[in-house]
């Protein structure tokens, strides 16, 4: 699908706006009259394919085959879909043959890219090409099928010998004859200011890759790019139609990532903080609500349940039972600590314990007070008779045996 100079302009108009620059331009040649070739710019879908059979053959099967795959309707950067589009062109191609499209004989190549976000997906059948350049290294990750390939393959000939075989059109898999014909495909990631380079033979058959990769890392634009690749080819010769797509990922889809990959940042650093605030908020509320306290409150013993503290205006504890324990009669270690931060309890079992263990030790102070009281009073007779026998004694003293009697 072939372009015209307006419909070129569209796409560049286009590409200003989106993360994808791209260009393409094919030329007839300085040999051929027709030009086979054709190609789809469809961001973020490129294709390239060179027809082969000759006038009204050629062009019609690399036609159909690029206008089948635009209407494939791709929606993610999967080689494996991608292949399956190229297949499924393959049999409409030989299905459209056989009810008389073309001529017979007729078939062509497809390399096709499709770029999703930094991803790449490429499918590709034939020698049609397609090159990544980045960081001033261009590297050609197609495989050719052809005949000349596995001559290089097998160490016959060299790379630069294959650009001018006799054979070197000659071709292995390509669309348009064989049902069951499968497309190679695989998935690259991309970086910042990668260029891709889609082409025909008539491009990479009269320029090394060595030419190529010069001419890509000079050009400063695809366009550019384009421009000087086919205008070199037809300077080596041209013997061929030449076509030849250059997309390159600008700064922005990077930058794109960049923001989604901040935001999602953002967004699991948030989600972090909401996790350990419940699972903090969680843990103070079930060692809150496990907790209790006893502690004096207007002289009596009282139970609350929480724990003495406050989080803002919110009290971390209520009261649940003053009881008529007057911690005065308790003894002092225990009055002490009820007095200031209160003692600490875990469980309301261990609260009846401990009311219990402190009603018996009132009871048992009560006691041995009142046990007390008449022996203080002995005492206090006693030392008040003393007086007054030290008084009778010095007033008119007495026998020594009536004196130790009253020590008895
Ligand atoms: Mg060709």
């Amino acid at each position: 699908m072939k372009q015209s100079p307006a419909e070129q302009q569209a796409d560049s108009t286009l590409a200003q706006k989106s993360p994808l620059l791209w260009a393409a331009r094919t030329e007839v040649g300085h040999v051929r009259e027709h030009n086979e070739d054709s190609y789809l710019l469809q961001p973020p879908l490129f294709v390239v394919a060179d027809g082969m059979g000759g006038h009204e053959a050629g062009e019609v099967a690399s036609s159909f085959a690029v206008t089948t795959l635009a209407q494939a309707n791709l929606a993610h950067a999967d080689a494996q879909e991608l292949g399956k589009c190229i297949e499924a062109a393959n049999l409409a191609l030989i299905e459209a043959a056989q009810n008389g499209l073309g001529k017979p004989g007729m078939g062509t190549t497809c390399t096709a890219a499709y770029i999703e976000s930094n991803k790449l997906a490429i499918a590709h059948v034939g020698d049609s090409r397609a090159y990544l350049l980045r960081g001033g290294v261009l590297t050609r990750i197609s495989h050719d099928h052809s005949f000349v390939e596995e001559l290089v393959e097998s160490g016959e000939i060299t790379a630069d010998e294959a650009r001018v075989h006799p054979n070197r059109s000659i071709i292995t898999r390509a669309l348009g004859s064989d049902p069951h014909m499968y497309a190679d495909h695989f998935e690259l990631p991309l970086e910042e200011h990668d260029r891709i380079l889609l082409c025909s033979d008539g491009l990479s058959g009269m320029l090394s890759d060595k030419d190529l990769e010069d001419i890509m890392i000079s050009s400063p634009s695809p366009q550019e790019c384009v421009d000087s690749l086919v205008e070199a080819a037809l300077r080596a010769g041209g013997v061929d139609n030449i076509t030849a797509i250059v997309i390159e990922l600008s700064s922005g889809i990077i930058q794109k990532q960049a923001v989604r990959r901040t935001a999602k940042n953002i967004l699991l650093w948030i989600a972090s903080v909401v996790i350990a605030l419940y699972l903090i908020i969680s843990g103070i509320a079930y060692y809150v609500s496990h907790s209790w306290y006893l502690i004096d409150e207007q002289g009596y013993v009282a139970v609350y349940h929480g724990i003495p503290s406050n989080i803002g205006p919110f009290n971390l504890s209520e009261l649940e039972n003053k009881t008529t324990i007057q911690t005065q009669e308790l003894p002092a270690p225990i009055y002490n600590r009820l007095q200031s931060d209160g003692i600490k309890v875990s469980s309301p079992e261990e609260i009846d314990k401990l009311l219990e263990s402190y009603r018996q030790q009132v009871e048992e102070y009560t006691r041995s007070k009142a046990e007390q009281q008449p022996s203080d009073e002995l005492l206090e007779q006693t030392a008040n008779s003393s007086e007054q026998g030290s008084d009778l004694a010095l007033d008119e003293p007495e026998s020594p045996e009536e004196g130790g009697q009253a020590h008895e």
